[in-house]
């Protein structure tokens, strides 16, 4: 549909599509990458205790607590750290602040699709950068001729839907590479085994990192993402923040959300248990005769090269189970596969299991 009332931008853009939320129970849904866990039970009693006390009044703009426990947690200053309702908001944020630059922004291809629409809305132009043999980026293809003819880099690490990591020193390598821009590099994964470069933030004013709250801590529910980066980067994201009127964290965000925080043994149990269960679905998945990518992340980018990925997914759907399948060159024979508890993982087993005895 298109309509003479739209402004021509809208025309323009191809809105990211978000992973099936079913409305049917007793699916096992391994399609959008949360954590199979429930929030810690810390989390529970804070949050039933702010149910009781407070909602008439507004939230603390500022959300001053969180983000001093998330400081500290971090090692850094209460003004390194910025927070967002999801780690997309806080995206979306940046990619205003720092990228709007009429210059292209540097982004591998493949990588988290939220970028590209983001650069659609905001009127920046995409500069990708294809990823390597075995879907690996090579921070050197990212080298331009020029640092000052880009508007800045933006990497996931680890990154989606291929589930690799790279090396702080290629993190650090990009940072070089581009002193006058910023570098963003997203760990909404990081947790389950990837290198976070959060250390790096008090010797490179052009990093900012992004986290979230949605899958290491099982609070994708309550829509929690965080910035963190030196003070110039973060006052930046305020600015834009405040200029939007776009909403602080509502209360009961921000005291799940340091409850999260303050709960680290719930959150290392949770985290040990999807890398174990991940660890023994990927073998599982070779067994079969799948391809599996190393994952660093709560999710398997694998392929079977004798099926067909959006006939696998279909056949899984049919078997309740639900996996991501994106029609995308080069990855369109790919399943990304969530990892669940060893139930779900099981269940998905025995479903492919299944599929692979019917005939091609
Ligand atoms: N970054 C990456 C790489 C992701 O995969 C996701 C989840 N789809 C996000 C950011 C956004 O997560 P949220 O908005 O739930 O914090």
């Amino acid at each position: 549909m298109t309509s003479s009332f739209w402004s021509p931008v809208v025309g323009t853009l191809k809105p990211y599509v978000p992973g099936e939320q079913p409305r049917v129970a007793n699916l096992v849904k391994l399609n959008t990458n949360e954590n199979p866990y429930p929030p810690s039970p810390w989390v529970l009693k804070t949050l039933e205790a702010a149910l009781r006390t407070g909602l008439e009044r507004y939230p603390d703009p500022e959300s001053t607590e969180l983000r001093r426990t998330i400081a500290a947690h971090h090692g850094l200053q209460l003004g390194e750290v910025f927070v967002g309702n999801g780690s997309d908001e806080v995206l979306a944020h940046a990619f205003q602040a720092f990228f709007q630059q009429g210059l292209p922004l540097l982004m591998p291809d493949i990588t988290y699709s939220f970028y590209a629409v983001y650069c659609g809305l905001y009127g920046i132009p995409a500069k990708t950068v294809p990823l390597r043999e075995g879907l690996r980026l090579q921070v050197a293809d990212l080298q331009e001729p020029s640092a000052e003819a880009v508007a800045g880099v933006v990497v996931a690490n680890p990154n989606a839907p291929t589930g690799i990591g790279l090396p702080l020193s290629d993190i650090e390598q990009l940072l070089r590479q581009h002193p006058n821009r910023v570098v963003l590099v997203d760990e909404a994964y990081v947790d389950f085994g990837g290198q976070s470069a959060v250390p790096l933030i008090e010797h490179y004013p052009n990093l900012l990192v992004v986290h979230t709250l949605s899958k290491s801590r099982s609070l994708a529910g309550l829509r929690v993402g965080v910035a963190m980066g030196q003070r110039h980067l973060v006052e930046a994201l305020e600015r834009i923040k405040n200029s939007f009127n776009s909403y602080p964290l509502d209360k009961l965000a921000q005291v799940g959300a340091q409850a999260a925080y303050e709960d680290q043994a719930y959150f290392d149990r949770c985290r040990q248990a999807v890398i174990h269960s991940r660890e023994g679905l990927s073998l599982q998945l070779e067994d079969l005769g799948f391809e599996v990518l190393p994952s660093q992340t709560n999710f398997i980018f694998a392929r079977h090269p004798q099926r067909d990925a959006a006939a696998l997914a279909a056949g899984l759907r049919e078997r309740a189970v639900l996996v991501r399948h994106f029609r995308l060159p080069r990855i369109e024979q790919f399943l990304r596969i969530s990892v669940g508890t060893p139930d779900q993982c099981q269940a998905l087993v025995d479903a492919v299991r299944e599929l692979l005895a019917l005939p091609v």
